[in-house]
């Protein structure tokens, strides 16, 4: 006996419904969004293991003896509200006649839609693809960033995603600058430069391993560091650094940067 369900119909075949049908719910004509799309069928699934009703059905609607519950003259994209309306009833025979002409006028798009994903995944490496299931509107980044998440942490290497600390200061508050040692140069960029060398000059005394500055911001009243830790030792590093220098953040850096550090670690213990 065979097992219907839902999750039998691929992302594939769904995808080319949903477009088929202009991304549109086939009861409603409202927009659907592709995470929210069901696929309903028009005549019950269930139906497969009722061989006789089935029968008079598609004798009924001239649907042929070899009708296949899961074709795509069957099935129609979806809200989940307006196929939980439908309900568990089976359409009126009228209802039936109606929307059949409809799905078979569009059994053409359907299949040119096949067509279309087959190429796009024979010519795209995973990445290109997901990127293009975005531009499509497929889905929308942050619900691949909600569904990364929900999978769960890739594991990657400490070399990738170091911790990034970043230190910063206004430099418009007179408690800032009266913090400023005196042979802090006055102010410009020459200040700036100077106020990052002495960062670095403070981590490079205390980490116990390397670490690199992978992004300055300088506005004319703010100064902000973010340095990539791959030292452990970052609870001694963080102690060391002095005001005015205020930690402001400390965050994973693909968190950040959504992408490896691996081009940030120094190049000499790259080897
Ligand atoms: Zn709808």
């Amino acid at each position: 006996m065979g097992m219907f369900s839902k999750a039998r119909l691929s992302v594939r075949l769904r995808s080319a419904l949903w477009h088929a049908y202009s991304r549109r719910c086939f009861y409603c004509q409202d927009p659907i969004s592709f995470v929210d799309l069901e696929i309903d069928h028009l005549l019950r699934v269930s139906l497969a293991e009722q061989p006789d009703i089935l029968a008079r059905w598609t004798k009924l609607l001239g649907l042929g003896s070899d009708f296949d519950l899961n074709s795509s003259t069957n099935l129609v994209p979806t809200h989940h509200g307006c196929n939980q309306r439908k309900g568990v009833t089976d359409l009126s025979e009228d209802s039936l006649r109606w929307y059949f002409e409809m799905t078979s006028a569009k059994q053409a798009a359907i299949a040119e839609q096949l067509m279309r994903l087959d190429r796009e995944e024979r010519t795209t490496d995973p990445l290109i693809r997901l990127a293009s299931t975005i531009e499509q509107g497929l889905l929308t980044k942050g619900e691949v960033v909600a569904f990364l998440r929900r999978v769960g942490q890739p594991q990657v290497s400490p070399k990738d995603n170091p911790l990034v600390i970043c230190w910063g200061m206004n430099l418009l508050e007179e408690e800032t600058l009266e913090a400023l040692p005196p042979e802090a140069p006055a102010g410009g960029p020459d200040l700036y430069d100077w106020l990052e060398e002495d960062l670095l000059a403070t981590i490079e005394k205390v980490a116990k391993g390397v670490f690199a500055m992978v992004e300055d911001q300088r506005n004319g009243e703010t100064i902000g560091v973010r340095i990539a830790c791959w030292f452990q030792n970052v609870d001694e590093v963080v102690a060391a650094v002095q005001p005015p220098w205020e930690l402001l953040e400390a965050r994973y850096f693909m968190e950040i940067y959504e992408e490896p550090a691996s081009h940030w670690y120094p190049q000499a213990l790259d080897e």
